[in-house]
């Protein structure tokens, strides 16, 4: 791979930064950015530069199709001096599913880490050191080619954004079942991280937020009848002691949170059962007691337990437990994360300290 190139004012970016007191969610941009272009067939090299606005075509394919795929990961560097990243290997699998599936070329392993390392280590004074918090970074592939004729770019952009951030929604969230909307269809686009999915779910989250709830709870598209997921997070349901989550299809996003709590939690000895979870099913279990917990996971949010859900008619369902399980998980996997606790899994991958070490 040619050699990262360092562009004016990276320096001056960093040196000019402030981390502020309060972080938020992907509120708070550091100062440098990571990018590349593929033209006539190829990635071009790396280079790293100041955060800000970039020049792209009005007619460009991602903002007239949604040509665009994306990954979301964290830097982390919990009261210690070196970050560490955690599974980034299955970051940059699922983007290439998901560039795969779009029609889009991914960037190759080693230049999708260099993004990702370059970005983390010159950022690591900024990462914040409070439990919880880390470096979001957000690795994203969009087409640049204009015109309207419906096939892919044969330009495409990759660019690291990153965020110091605190976790996505702290406290107990409160779900909306969303009867009316669908986020994905068998054989579209649900299984890739494509901001496709999100323009259809953005309208269901909104009218969630603006009634006082936090979040929308996702059926399948052809009965209606089956859980699938949360805009942006997999779920988790404790029924009889046992962990159910709904089985992976093609319109379920296949969450590293949510592969890595299976794994955690059978590590733990508990029975981790991965099937169709009927709503109808989840109710009646929430209102017998049955299933005593329910929650969410994903990279921003961790673990966060579900406090209610509402139907649309109305009706409220409040699990008997709220953040038992989930608090044990969050702790036990945020241990991990944070390296306070053994990675028995293999999972931590430490940011080199200098940039020279990024390139190698
Ligand atoms: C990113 C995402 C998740 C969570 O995936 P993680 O890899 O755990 O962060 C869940 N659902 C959707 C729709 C997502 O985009």
């Amino acid at each position: 791979m040619p050699k990262l190139a360092v562009r004016d004012g990276v320096d001056e970016a960093i040196a000019a930064f402030r981390l502020p007191e309060k972080l938020g969610f992907g509120l708070v941009p550091a100062p440098v950015m990571y990018s590349a272009e593929f033209r006539d067939g190829a990635w071009g090299r790396g280079e790293l530069l100041p955060y800000g606005p970039i020049e792209i075509h009005p007619g460009a394919r991602a903002l007239q199709y949604a040509e665009q795929v994306f990954e979301g990961m964290k830097a982390y560097r919990v009261e210690r001096n070196d970050a560490n990243l955690f599974r980034p290997d299955a970051n940059w699998k699922r983007l290439a599913r998901s560039a795969e599936r779009l029609g889009m070329p991914c960037v190759p392993q080693e230049m999708f880490l260099e993004g990702i390392c370059a970005v983390s280590c010159l950022c690591q004074q900024f990462i914040p050191q409070r439990s919880g918090t880390a470096l979001y970074l957000r690795p994203f592939i969009f087409g640049t080619e204009t015109g309207y004729t419906v096939h892919n770019s044969r330009s495409f952009r990759f660019l690291v954004i990153a965020n110091p951030s605190e976790i996505y929604a702290a406290g107990a969230l409160k779900v909306t079942i969303e009867r009316d909307d669908i986020r994905a269809a068998k054989g579209g686009t649900g299984y890739a991280k494509t901001g496709a999915n999100y323009a259809a779910s953005l309208r269901a989250s909104s009218q969630a937020i603006e009634s006082g709830y936090t979040v929308a709870l996702w059926l399948d598209a052809e009965t209606r009848e089956k859980v699938e997921e949360l805009s942006g997070m997999n779920l988790f349901v404790v029924v009889d002691g046992e962990l159910h989550t709904p089985a992976l299809t093609d319109s379920i996003l296949p969450g590293v949170t949510r592969d890595s709590l299976i794994g955690l939690a059978r590590h733990r000895g508990y029975r981790v059962v991965e099937r169709t979870i009927p709503i109808a099913e989840l109710l009646e279990q929430i209102g017998d007691g049955r299933c005593s917990e329910v929650f969410a996971c994903g990279t921003g949010a961790i673990v966060s337990p579900i406090a209610v859900l509402r139907d649309k008619d109305g009706r409220t369902y409040e699990p008997k437990d709220v953040d038992k399980i989930a608090k044990e998980l969050r702790e036990e996997l945020l241990a991990i994360q944070e390296r306070r606790a053994e990675d028995p899994f293999g999972w931590i991958v430490p940011v080199p300290a200098t940039l020279d070490a990024v390139t190698g």
